[in-house]
């Protein structure tokens, strides 16, 4: 089955801009975004918080089962919005933008968040280490893994018309207005 809008997942150690970067997107693009941890929160697909970093202990079934019956995988056009992306099929995913962050900008983000202790380092380590844009390219064919970096709104500006050339584009492909 042929989408006519692509799926794009924005992934990032918390704090690297994701949600500044969906929410703009799906404004330029009329994509919808999918805030995960908001539709975790909101639909219970959790099982409590973990005590030490106060995170959620996410029901990935449940919440699968949910996106699952959203026309996602048929008709496309949406932004995930997730600090992991290794629980999305890889048939639902076009596009991976893995955002980064120097450490002292992401330290006064978290901070200014109210992050402290172990959460905050645990945080911190995963963008040093860059954990999360390993765990795109281990999920994903690597040509659709795109690092992106996020610290000013220069780049911001730049991300999104870079994405929405790169959607463009992908509509061309699919020889969208075409015979
Ligand atoms: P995430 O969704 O990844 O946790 P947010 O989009 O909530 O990150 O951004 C965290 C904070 O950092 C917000 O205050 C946001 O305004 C700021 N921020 C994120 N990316 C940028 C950027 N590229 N330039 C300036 N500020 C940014």
């Amino acid at each position: 089955m042929a989408r006519q809008n692509p799926n794009i997942v924005i992934t990032g150690t918390p704090g690297v801009g994701k949600t500044t970067h969906a929410e703009q997107l799906a404004q330029a693009t009329g994509f919808n975004h999918i805030s995960i941890n908001q539709i975790v929160k909101d639909e219970g697909f959790h099982e409590g918080r973990d005590e030490e970093t106060g995170s959620w202990i996410v029901d990935e079934d449940r919440l699968l089962d949910y996106l699952e019956a959203l026309p996602l995988h048929s008709a496309g056009g949406y932004i995930l919005d997730w600090h992991a992306c290794d629980v999305f099929p890889e048939r639902w995913i076009d596009l991976v933008i893995v955002l980064r962050c120097d450490s002292t900008l992401l330290y006064d983000r978290l901070t200014a968040r109210g992050y402290k202790d172990k959460k905050l380092e645990e945080n911190m380590d995963s963008e040093i280490m860059q954990v999360l844009l390993d765990e795109a390219r281990e999920s994903y064919k690597e040509e659709i893994v795109v690092e992106l970096r996020s610290e000013s709104n220069e780049d911001v500006e730049g991300n999104l018309e870079r994405i929405e050339r790169w959607v463009e584009q992908w509509r061309r492909d699919k020889g969208e207005g075409g015979a």
